[in-house]
């Protein structure tokens, strides 16, 4: 359990590249907690920018997800491996909006 959580880490950082700081925890239910940080970006009163989700394989790519539409929109010139993955993650969100639609489809 340890040794996978830190090489998911590992892992999970280098594609995050070298502006992300990238912490699995484990949370009370045993399950994964995926938490990207951005090194560079203050929301509000010193908070940094991060996302965090829970989940095995799906909070990762949850959490990438974020991460890869937080570099578009902020570091544009940045390069990070993840950044392969926009296509993807662009599809995923436009499946997410549409699942959103049929289950609660707008009124008017
Ligand atoms: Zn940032």
């Amino acid at each position: 359990m340890v040794a996978s959580r830190s090489a998911r880490e590992r892992k999970a950082a280098a594609q995050a590249g070298p502006l992300a700081r990238v912490r699995i925890d484990v949370g009370a239910d045993e399950q994964f907690v995926y938490k990207i940080g951005c090194t560079e970006c203050v929301v509000k009163a010193d908070r940094r920018w991060s996302t965090y989700r829970p989940g095995d394989d799906n909070g990762f790519m949850a959490a990438m997800d974020r991460w890869i539409f937080h570099l578009r929109e902020k570091h544009a010139g940045a390069d990070a491996p993840c950044l392969e993955f926009l296509p993807a993650a662009e599809q995923r969100l436009h499946e997410r909006r549409q699942q959103r639609e049929r289950e609660h489809p707008p009124r008017g």
